[in-house]
């Protein structure tokens, strides 16, 4: 039988999930941008050049630059900021970039590449060439390139890259000859085979491996670097056998049928389903596609004096500025993100290469400033050499955006209204984290340590696959993900885990880069942790942990302990209190919370909660001895036996009301009265039925007899919510009376309490005009019995969540003080959608684009936004003092506070813990929509 359910366990998925945030300048795609390297006047044969629509290729270089940053839409995050760097002068390896428009125009095309591509991407490739003074596939002086996936959003390791490409038999002699380092191009010719292979034609990587295992033994080579040069000689034509095998065609030794595949394999990896699961876990939809980078190549891995890294210009874990790299010598880039090998701190890179360090540092500079936004860098020294070969905005914790943002306001970057905008409001809740007792961590065995690399405290039991992690956790189990690295392969057992511990990688790996994104707890490249996945096991020395066994994870410390280590709640203050002080600053919208108990009333006023927006009174019946006088209330076969029933309740509300008001300290408390159908307060299994007619002292029969009669097919449009009090007003009066002897009770302790008495469900103005006069009565006759004839004011009002309700709001209005938007409820009815079991087919909705998110996360703003704004107006239409708030789980989604704020509701009202996450979210909506 489906269960009302408060929809609280949707909150964290809707904290974790994040959403595509569209830059306005964007959507600017056709803006023509022709600047020449240094932001000096443009140059001249681009400038004349007009760009013609449907332009499928935007050039980069020191001759000419076609983009700019902020054509992200167009370009792909990587194609925009490469032109933008190019533009302010930084040393950017020259290249080209394919729009996203093509690939979809690839995939409209029935997955051929758009003709006239190819002649563009030639025409492309020429000035390349007249720039680097390098011919693609010559003989003599190769000029080589990489081929890289870059959508609008950035989706870390999730499409495809090729490097290399242009090297064939010859060429990688002329290869030889232009570096004078033979081992070196066979080096990059193994590695051009191996990723065409893998990524375009799809041979198992696993094949080249086996390949390169027995040319390592032949020459007693422990690792890649120890392979001679002739060994790499003989590793190219066995992994050329590999692919003569696996695809039954030689390798390709024509560069442009090589570029050609490449590009359409990119393409093809936009519907990778990795590539899917990660846009639907992360919300990201409605993009076009891919963009395609294709670039100069340029060599990490030509000896000592080259290197790769990869750094952010801030801590991305806590904001600190400090520049935060890691690098590796004699490498390429993919060496430093795969999480292969694990990369030495940016510190020690002065002392390696002193020159190529301070530029560095410089170039940090200059893209700080230019962007007024923490960057997340790639680069690569080539003998010496600095390029720069990637800028981002750096994904960031909660925590570090919001210390990043309160710094550039000090350095005065950007203002306090910018600064607000800079911090995504749904990330507010990592810093609302738990984190580990310090004493009972003083007390824990400590196993590991691995780096820090995403915060917060995680305790659950390893999973060694991503299966395993998903499946466990579906059966209630939290888990912990423990592997060797993580792969794009993984992310729904990532994202399913609680916290995620690797052996290998920094903190710029995928695990680590992931679960900052998503605010998850992760420990990474905790080397003393050798994992056994098969036996489903890991050692730490001679302690073995398996399945069973509880671990927790500080994500903050990089420490890994055995046991489950007791967790406190964070204090907040520092940047967090001066980013909420001034989000109240520019916010119109109220931030109320749903709370039940005084404890969670606290909290939220902790969190600058400005009043209960919702109290279930129904959780207050289930605990310890109220169960008992509830199931005897339901039992009853008489209006006087459920009033002796429910008279032994009116003390416990009375006290709990008297609770949540002193908590709340003269702020509005809005109290629904009772709403679930009365079946979920009674059990369905034998066993308990049983018990529950030897705890009432009835025969058993009778409880079975009640809970068949109460069954019914549609339970969430049965007997419920306003439809009890119809039925059953000595429901009602009993709370009512709770509520104003509490109120009374408050009075004469001089704490002022400001409850608002609300009505579930209505549908029609003469059910609320009805039930209202009964509360009315019942207040009054209250006050008699207490003899108070002191000030009490007790607003009552209703629950908007039928659609029936928006519709005839103006006539509803008439009858209520105020209005609270269910939109649990109304999301509900307004599609058809259980909200209790369209789990079933949600997902695929999602996934198949038919739906861009989850309705009962974030607010259908186009279907159920409608009714709410009608209901608003008509509402105020016939009373204009009309208050106006929602209490669904909408009310701590940041886009639907958003929307509210717009349709010009009161307040917003929402779990505790989403509170900062409203504020914020109201303050954004009010710089930006005014
Ligand atoms: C709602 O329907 O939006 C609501 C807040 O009530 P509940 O979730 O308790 O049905
Ligand atoms: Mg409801």
């Amino acid at each position: 039988m489906a269960k009302k359910t408060t929809g609280k366990k949707t909150a964290k998925k809707t904290a974790k999930a994040g959403t595509v945030r569209t830059h306005a300048a964007s959507a600017r795609t056709t803006k023509k941008v022709v600047r020449k390297a240094g932001g000096k006047a443009p140059a001249k044969a681009a400038a004349s050049k007009k760009i013609k629509p449907g332009k499928m290729v935007y050039y980069f270089g020191a001759s000419m630059t076609e983009g700019d940053g902020t054509m992200k839409a167009l370009l792909g995050g990587k194609g925009a900021n490469l032109a933008e760097m190019t533009s302010i002068g930084l040393p950017v390896p020259p290249g080209f970039t394919i729009t996203t428009e093509t690939c979809e125009k690839y995939y409209k095309g029935g997955k051929r590449l758009p003709h006239g591509l190819m002649n563009e991407v030639h025409r492309h490739m020429a000035q390349v060439q007249k720039e680097t003074g390098k011919v693609f596939g010559d003989n003599n002086n190769p000029l080589l390139v990489s081929v890289r996936s870059g959508a609008q959003v950035s989706m870390p390791g999730m499409m495809d890259t090729v490097l290399n490409l242009g090297l064939n038999d010859e060429a990688v002699e002329g290869l030889a000859r232009q570096t004078g380092n033979r081992r070196f191009a066979y080096d990059a010719y193994r590695r051009l085979i191996n990723m065409f292979g893998d990524v375009v034609m799809g041979v198992d990587h696993e094949h080249f491996e086996h390949a390169f295992d027995r040319i390592k033994d032949k020459y007693g080579a422990k690792v890649d670097t120890e392979v001679p040069e002739q060994g790499m000689v003989e590793l190219c034509e066995a992994y050329k056998d590999v692919y003569q095998k696996r695809v039954a065609d030689p390798f390709p030794q024509n560069p442009f049928k090589q570029l050609e595949l490449s590009i359409e394999a990119v393409f093809k990896s936009w519907h990778a389903p990795r590539a899917i699961s990660y846009r639907r876990l992360n919300g990201i939809t409605g993009l076009k596609g891919t963009a395609v980078n294709c670039q100069t190549m340029v060599y990490g891995n030509m000896g000592d004096d080259s290197g790769t890294g990869v750094a952010f210009t801030r801590n991305p874990s806590t904001g600190e500025n400090k520049f935060y790299g890691e690098f590796l010598v004699n490498a390429q880039g993919e060496d430093v993100v795969a999480g292969i090998r694990t990369p030495r701190p940016a510190e020690q890179m002065a002392a390696w290469d002193k020159k190529s360090y301070a530029q560095l540092m410089k170039i940090k500079t200059i893209l700080e400033k230019h962007y007024k936004e923490m960057q997340d860098i790639e680069f690569t020294i080539e003998r010496g050499k600095l390029y720069m070969l990637q800028t981002r905005t750096g994904k960031r914790t909660g925590a570090a955006a919001v210390r990043i943002a309160c710094d550039l306001v000090k350095e005065k970057l950007i203002t306090e209204k910018e600064a607000l905008l800079r911090i995504p409001a749904g990330d507010l809740t990592q810093l609302l984290l738990p984190s580990f007792d310090f004493k009972a961590k003083e007390k824990a065995t400590l196993l590991a340590k691995g780096l820090p690399a995403s915060p917060g405290a995680a305790v659950g039991k390893p999973a060694f696959t991503a299966e395993e992690a998903v499946e466990r956790t579906k059966a209630g189990e939290h888990i912990i993900l423990v592997r060797r690295e993580t792969s794009p392969e993984d992310v729904e057992g990532m994202h399913s885990a609680v916290g995620i511990l690797t052996s290998t990688g920094g903190m710029t790996s995928h695990a680590a880069v992931v679960a900052r994104g998503w605010g998850t707890c992760c420990v990474a490249g905790a080397g003393e942790v050798v994992i056994d996945a098969a036996n489903g096991r890991f050692r730490v020395g001679e302690t073995i942990v398996t399945r069973d066994d509880v671990i927790s994870i500080d994500g903050a410390t990089g420490e890994v302990m055995l046991g489950a280590i007791e967790r406190v709640e964070p204090s907040l203050g520092g940047d967090f209190a001066k980013i909420m002080r001034w989000a109240d600053k520019y916010r119109t919208l109220g931030v109320r919370t749903n709370a039940d108990t005084p404890e969670d009333a606290q909290r939220a006023r902790d969190f600058g909660a400005e009043g209960i927006g919702l109290t279930r009174t129904e959780h207050m019946f289930f605990e310890g001895e109220r169960i008992l006088p509830m199931r005897e209330m339901i039992l009853a076969e008489s209006t006087e036996a459920r009033e002796k029933a429910l008279a032994k309740l009116l003390p416990f509300q009375r006290d709990d009301f008297i609770g949540i008001f002193e908590a709340m300290k003269g702020l509005p408390v809005t109290i629904r009265l009772l709403d679930p159908p009365l079946h979920e307060f009674l059990p369905n299994d034998e066993a308990s039925q049983q018990q529950v007619a030897r705890e009432l002292g009835v025969p058993v029969e009778k409880v079975r007899e009640r809970v068949a009669r109460l069954h019914e097919a549609n339970p969430m449009l049965g007997h419920r919510g306003c439809r009890l009090a119809v039925t059953y007003p000595e429901i009602l009066k009993m709370q009512v009376r709770a509520i104003t002897e509490a109120a009374i009770e408050c009075a004469r302790r001089k704490v002022r309490a400001v409850p608002e008495i609300m009505i579930p469900l209505v549908g029609l103005k003469s059910e609320l005009a009805m039930l209202r006069e009964q509360c009315e009565q019942t207040i009054r006759e209250t006050r008699q019995a207490e003899d108070f004839a002191g000030r009490i004011e007790i607003k009552i009002g209703t629950m908007i969540e039928i659609p029936r309700a928006c519709v005839t709001a103006d006539e509803i209005a008439e009858v209520a003080d105020f209005f609270s938007f269910g939109t649990n409820d109304l999301t509900q009815l307004t599609f058809g959608y259980s909200r209790d079991d369209s789990g079933v087919f949600l997902p695929e909705y999602i996934a198949k684009e038919i739906l861009h998110g989850d309705p009962f996360q974030s607010l259908d703003q186009t279907g159920v936004g409608q009714l709410v704004e009608m209901g608003v107006q008509r509402g105020r239409g016939t009373n204009q003092g009309l208050k106006v708030g929602i209490c669904g789980e909408h009310g701590g989604d940041p886009s639907s506070v958003h929307f509210c704020h717009k349709v010009g509701l009161d307040y917003v009202s929402c779990s505790p813990f989403r509170v900062p996450i409203a504020r914020l979210a109201a303050a954004q909506a009010a710089i930006m929509h005014g």
